[in-house]
Formats: C-alpha cells, sequence, structure tokens
C-alpha cells in the first residue's frame, strides 16, 4: 500500500486536483481525461478492485454512487446523461490497484465500451 499513488494522493503526499472529499472517499480530476468530466471516485480505504471487496463495504458503494449522482447534478449532466465505470484487472484496463470509479460524462459515450 505504501506504494499505491491513490493512497498517496488521499495522504496528500502527492498533488490532485481534488473536487470533493469526505470521511470515506476523496473526488479528483482524472490527470488523463478522455471526457469533458472525468473524475475518480476513490474510497479512502485501500480495496485492489471489486474482488477485493467485503460485506463490510456495501455501505461505502452505496455512498459512492450518491456521491456520484450528486457531482454529475452539480456538473450539469445528470439528465445528459453520465457513466461509473470501475475496470477490474489489467484485461479490463486496470492500471491502479486500488479501487475507484471514473465518472464520465460530457460527451456521447460509446457502446460497447472498447
Ligand atoms: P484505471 O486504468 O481504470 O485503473 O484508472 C486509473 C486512472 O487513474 C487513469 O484514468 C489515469 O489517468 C488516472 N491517474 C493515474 N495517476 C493519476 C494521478 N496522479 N492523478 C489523477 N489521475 C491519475
Ligand atoms: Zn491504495
Amino acid at each position: 500500500m505504501s506504494e499505491c499513488i491513490f493512497c498517496k494522493i488521499i495522504a496528500g503526499t502527492i498533488p490532485a486536483r481534488k473536487v470533493f472529499e469526505d470521511d470515506h472517499l476523496v473526488v479528483i480530476e482524472d490527470i488523463s481525461p478522455v471526457a469533458p468530466v472525468h473524475l475518480l471516485i476513490i474510497p479512502r480505504k485501500h480495496v485492489v478492485n471489486v474482488l477485493d471487496l467485503e460485506s463490510a463495504d456495501d455501505g461505502l458503494i452505496g455512498h459512492v454512487h450518491r456521491i456520484a449522482a450528486r457531482i454529475a447534478r452539480e456538473k450539469g449532466v445528470a439528465e445528459s446523461g453520465f457513466r461509473i465505470v470501475t475496470n477490474n484487472n489489467a484485461g479490463a484496463g486496470q492500471s491502479v490497484f486500488h479501487i475507484h470509479f471514473h465518472l464520465l460524462a460530457g460527451r456521447q459515450l460509446g457502446w460497447p465500451p472498447g
């Protein structure tokens, strides 16, 4: 965990553009955005990905989605559409092994995703 880039962002030892934080998570701007709105919702708890979740995390995952909805409304993209994405393991594109939720919006999002 000491080498985890998102743990370092949460600890404040690596800078990031934070747009929201509370006791459970931080929300930052993605350093390499792929949409006009590209935020990362990052639980403070170091969980590797969905495979690493425990029943004790159920409330956290609900909270993540409630915050995502709030931010989507604040950004004005709730009605036009937004996507919440979690990549799990390398074949799905996970590059940072600390669970996070991409909030993507601001352009037409293709389906199926690449
Ligand atoms: P994933 O590939 O699904 O694991 O997503 C990791 C995301 O973290 C990518 O979209 C990266 O652009 C983003 N990222 C990596 N390092 C940083 C950083 N220091 N600050 C903000 N976003 C980052
Ligand atoms: Zn971490």
